[in-house]
């Protein structure tokens, strides 16, 4: 498949492993933003193919993983009335709220529908003018705008039955977050290409220059996250800290300015809270005063609902790349996907998620019995066998300068 396949080429993975292994002479420790990354780091191996010290830590690129507890308890609180009509991405309707998650309140009686888009959404609420139709929005850069779109037409349509629960967030408040923690470690950040994709590159020299970091536009095939980790690394080797884009493919400077005007239309920015981690200043959207009439909170007057994270799930430690999944109590044992603590082990983009599906226990070995009880939904990749690891070939080698991935 175009822009996938050849972004898979083995040959050309070993030839950026070999690169970075005569680049690097001492340790380095980098940060991945995108759960999605994660995914094709865990899937692919290729942490394990780095030159030892080389580290890759999970950052908190999930949105479905950040979205807090109070939030998803606000949608069971909305679904649950029998005048709604709630729409979602699938995803989210396992994500755990205090003591029942979105599917429950389906198998309640509640009108949940799972869209795949807003506009579906949106359809909807002109299909049923006698009940009120919200959509979950929730996510990073990248779903914001069609969200914010959403939201504009259904003004300028005058559909007054739809609502959106927003609970977006923003990537530079949380690179910034997690640069000012005591307990940070990250010395290079792979930024997430497809956020970058809308809101281009202009956002982040400033957090390179004051951080000292460098900052590299990722993609998401291996050879994007090799060459992202290789020009990482580079930086690191020669004291620079610059932002360099490493997926021009998708991505300019200016970005997408038709979806960043519909973003400063229909949102304004807002203290946002994480899951797991708590409130970052500015690290959020919220429907501006304009558009306040279809926000589900005030529509529904569920702003007032607060929840505390249950302390058995580390994931907030999770997603400020504190901790490894495995390293959790709970990973594999109380925590799997048909039993999550967490939404890290729900989303398809968490990390608690990617080591299960992976089988990155990495636990001291369980007896059959006990191993067979697990839950066993995930296809069963050995650990020590990466489910595509880009392996080297004795295969003629392609001219690496020529392709676009250097
Ligand atoms: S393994 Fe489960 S309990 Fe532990 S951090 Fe991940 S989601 Fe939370």
């Amino acid at each position: 498949m175009k822009y996938i396949d050849e972004f898979q080429n083995p040959q050309l993975a070993q030839r950026l492993l070999d690169d970075i292994k005569a680049t690097v002479t001492r340790p380095w420790a980098l940060m991945e933003v995108c759960g999605g990354q994660t995914h094709t780091i865990i899937r692919h191996g290729i942490d394990q193919l780095l030159p030892e010290g080389v580290e890759l830590i999970h950052g908190p690129g999930c949105p479905v993983c950040v979205t807090p507890l109070e939030v998803i308890d606000k949608a069971l609180e909305i679904a649950s009335r029998p005048d709604v009509i709630f729409c979602s991405f699938g995803d989210m309707l396992r994500v755990p709220g205090t003591g029942r998650d979105l599917f429950q309140v389906r198998g309640e009686g509640g009108d949940v529908r799972v869209v795949y888009s807003p506009l579906d959404a949106l359809r909807i609420a002109e299909e049923n003018p006698d009940r009120q139709v919200v959509f979950f929005g929730i996510g990073f850069e990248t779903t914001a705008p069609p969200n914010a779109m959403t939201v504009y037409q259904a003004r300028k349509r005058g559909i007054r039955n739809f609502s959106l629960l927003v609970s977006h967030v923003r990537v530079p408040p949380a690179i910034e977050a997690i640069m000012q923690s005591p307990d940070c470690r990250v010395q290079g950040f792979l930024a997430a290409g497809h956020v970058c994709s809308v809101m281009g590159t202009q956002e982040y020299p400033e957090l390179a220059e004051r951080f000292k970091v460098p900052i590299v536009v990722t993609g998401f095939e291996p050879l994007d996250i090799l060459e992202g980790v290789r020009r990482t690394l580079q930086q690191l080797e020669r004291g620079e800290h610059i932002v360099d884009n490493a997926y021009p493919r998708a991505v300019r400077a200016e970005g997408n300015p038709a979806a960043q005007a519909m973003l400063d239309d229909v949102f304004e920015v807002t203290d946002r809270s994480w899951r797991g981690i708590g409130v970052i200043p500015d690290s959020g959207w919220r429907l501006s005063s304009r558009y306040r009439d279809y926000d589900a909170e005030y529509r529904f007057d569920v702003g007032d609902i607060t929840t505390r994270e249950p302390a058995a799930c580390r994931s907030g430690e999770v997603l400020q790349g504190l901790l490894k999944p495995h390293e959790c109590e709970a990973f594999g044992t109380t925590c799997t996907p048909r039993t999550p603590l967490g939404a890290t082990m729900v989303s398809s983009e968490g990390a608690c998620a990617a080591y299960y599906l992976y089988r990155r226990l990495d636990l001291p070995s369980r007896p059959p019995a006990a191993a067979s009880t697990a839950d066993s939904t995930s296809a069963p990749t050995p650990a020590s066998t990466p489910a595509s690891t880009p392996a080297p070939t004795s295969a003629s080698t392609p001219d690496l300068e020529g392709s676009s991935v250097v």
